[in-house]
């Protein structure tokens, strides 16, 4: 990775003013690199976000509501000040409290109060508002997020240490905002398709509608499906692998994306023009007028290669010898089931439910609440099949952020999805009965994860009578429902027989598959390089359950990442894969390569793939 290493002033103002054009500025011109997880190319201005303030609501005010925006940030300041005054006053007259001497504690308060007082970072917050139309809560984090990069460059210590108060003192004003919420309408613009990011967009000086980019040290799943509604064309992140959930988040947003970019969120300021290359993997930070011109011409190449897959959507997915291929969607919520039949998809084979359980501080959804959500998402395809999968929380997917915290031990081999489930039956029954309440609206699958025993299956089962018996009960209606596993730990794949008489189906999880098979943490760019789906030991256990489930007669698909990537959909085939699950985003690209395939000639040949050592080597017919 090239690092560069710049000057900057020491300012508590904001840094890149509306004034401050693309071309005008004078900054160097730097490169980072990471790992491609979704391609495309994005440009625009960074929003840097810290990990901690990753939950702020990040959203475009209309013009109009700037006034009432910039006096929430005031009264919620105001707020704080009345607060840590009145604490202030309290002490005087209280000689016992804490491990602080009173005296340390009060000096503690005037510097967040001198901090709070601080009439320049007003201004700068007041600028992002004012310049960029941000909500008060994003406007106040970027300026944080200013401040603290100046604090870490100071030489005295005690200095660069102020940074913690300015912490503390932004945090108190968020939880006052927070209290206090906007009456602006959340006003988000749309975002634009990629190929009218052309370079002269970002000439013009209309700094309100520039394209914005999301630089963060980490972000998890839950906040990256937060970001779904928002106003970003791409994302960076120092950390992450390529099939770590956020990554797959990301992919399924369809906008480029970069992850294990190091030190990529130190690196670049808030408000530099980046461009982000999701298909090399490589950020480009201030980029002069000719790179940008030659990532310009990229945009547009790809922006006229999408319209012309955009002519297969209605082709039938079928190969040359005449085989018919399901192609299936992956979603995280049931407002993507839309989007996905709208970009062709004959069902969807993976609905990653989790993401309706995080980040819900405690509260986790109850049955009427998840019942209504998959009936949505069922409801949505008209008929088609919808793969509800029961929660997979745990390992890289935690509930809440702070979960992480308790992950000293091996969470990917800890308590994760169907050994969550089956150790909290009340919550797995919540989510049973809901789902069995969604089947009543359309063909419901239910698709276990992490299977390893066949009595997981059965447990399950049980739980299902139960749930039902409890619904009959209460006299609710319910659907039928088929069952299936995830073959995704090699335990499973290789006593595939010992749990196919158990399901209905299989799914292959090729990205947990492949993280198990060869030890290697998914979510860890250090071992990124490690990640090879095509290693022999993968593809033979891939080869066989797709075998062992074909001639058992049961219904088998991937729903791994593999199966969205083009550049193993002739092997797959090949194999004898007849069911697909990607994101919609990947459907077309996959479909292209089916028509172009003849399954009868690529089956010799993906027989002598899976017994090479080398299976890279072996060239396709
Ligand atoms: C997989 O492991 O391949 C899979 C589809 O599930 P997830 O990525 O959610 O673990
Ligand atoms: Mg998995």
């Amino acid at each position: 990775m090239k690092r560069a290493r710049r000057s900057r002033r020491f300012s508590t103002t904001n840094s890149a003013k509306a004034s401050d054009g693309f071309c005008q500025r004078h900054d160097v011109t730097f490169t980072v690199h990471g790992l491609a997880v979704s391609g495309g190319i994005a440009i625009g201005r960074a929003v840097c976000v810290t990990s901690t303030r990753a939950d702020v609501a990040h959203y475009k005010i209309a013009p109009e509501q700037v006034a009432a925006e910039v006096a929430r940030v005031r009264d919620a300041r105001n707020t704080v000040v009345d607060e840590l005054v009145r604490l202030q006053h309290d002490l005087l007259h209280d000689s016992s409290s804490g491990s602080h001497t009173p005296q340390e504690l009060i000096a503690l308060l005037d510097v967040h109060l001198m901090l709070l007082q601080d009439v320049s970072m007003s201004v700068a917050v007041r600028g992002w508002i004012e310049d960029r139309l941000y909500n008060a809560e994003w406007a106040l984090s970027s300026q944080m997020d200013v401040i603290a990069r100046e604090f870490d460059e100071m030489e005295d210590a005690y200095l660069r240490e102020r940074k913690a108060d300015l912490e503390q003192v932004v945090d108190k004003v968020l939880r006052a905002l927070r209290g206090a919420p906007s009456t602006a309408a959340i006003a988000a613009p749309k975002r634009k398709p990629r190929g009218q990011q052309a370079q002269q967009e970002l000439m013009l000086d209309d700094d309100i509608d520039v394209p914005l980019v999301l630089i963060a040290h980490d972000l998890s799943p839950a906040d990256m499906l937060q970001f779904k509604r928002d106003v970003f064309v791409g994302f960076v992140t120092d950390v992450g692998g390529i099939t770590s959930h956020t990554a797959i988040v990301a992919r399924s947003m369809d906008i480029p994306a970069v992850v294990g970019a190091r030190s990529a969120s130190q690196l670049v300021r808030q408000d530099d023009w980046v461009i982000i290359d999701g298909d090399e993997g490589v950020m480009v930070v201030n980029p002069t007028a000719i790179v940008l011109a030659e990532y310009g011409f990229k945009q547009r190449q790809a922006q006229v290669e999408r319209e012309r897959l955009a002519r297969l959507r209605n082709t039938p997915s079928i190969t040359l010898d005449g085989e018919t291929i399901e192609l299936l969607a992956n979603i995280e919520q049931p407002e993507d089931a839309e989007s996905a039949v709208r970009a062709g998809a004959d069902g969807v084979g993976l609905f990653r439910t989790e993401f309706l359980f995080m980040g819900r501080k405690g509260h986790l959804p109850d049955e009427d609440e998840q019942a209504a959500a998959y009936t949505r998402a069922v409801q949505a395809m008209s008929g088609r099949t919808m793969t509800i999968r029961s929660i997979d929380i745990g390992a890289d997917k935690p509930l809440e952020r702070v979960a992480k915290l308790d992950t000293h031990l091996n969470p990917a081999l800890g308590l994760r999805a169907i050994r969550w489930s089956l150790a909290d039956p009340a919550m797995f029954l919540t989510q049973l009965r809901a789902i069995l309440r969604a089947a009543a609206f359309g063909p419901v699958h239910l698709l276990l994860p992490m299977v390893a025993h066949n009595r997981e299956i059965r447990q399950t089962r049980n739980l299902l009578d139960r749930a039902r018996a409890q619904l009959d009960k209460r006299g609710v209606t319910y659907g039928e429902l088929l069952l299936g596993a995830m073959i995704e730990i090699p335990a499973a794949a290789i006593a595939l027989d010992v749990i196919l008489p158990e399901v209905d189906f299989v799914s292959i999880g090729t990205n947990d598959l492949i993280q198990y098979t060869l030890a290697i943490d998914r979510a860890d760019e250090a071992v990124a390089p490690l990640y090879d789906p095509m290693h022999p030991a993968v593809l033979r256990l891939i080869a066989s359950t797709i075998a062992i489930a074909n001639d058992a007669g049961k219904l088998v698909s991937v729903c791994g990442e593999m199966a969205g990537d083009p550049r193993y959909t002739a092997l797959l085939l090949g194999l004898g894969l007849r069911s697909f699950s990607m994101h919609p985003a990947q459907l077309l690209a996959v479909k292209q390569s089916i028509l172009r395939s003849d399954t009868a000639k690529l089956q010799p040949w993906a027989q002598q793939v899976i017994k090479s050592a080398s299976p890279r080597t072996i060239k396709q017919p």
